[in-house]
């Protein structure tokens, strides 16, 4: 996960990807999900 931090936003991975995916801005939701379960302000079942 700390690894998303990394990104350099450089399209490289959203220019091949078959389905059209962000997957930067989806790595940085992923990540911002994350923190709050870990934080324990977000609750899953
Ligand atoms: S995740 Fe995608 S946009 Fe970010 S550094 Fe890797 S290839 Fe580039």
């Amino acid at each position: 996960m700390a690894k998303i931090k990394e990104c350099i936003h450089c399209s490289q991975c959203t220019s091949k990807c078959p389905y059209g995916l962000d997957t930067p801005k989806l790595l940085e939701k992923k990540l911002e999900d994350y923190e709050n379960v870990a934080a324990g302000r977000v609750k899953v079942d």
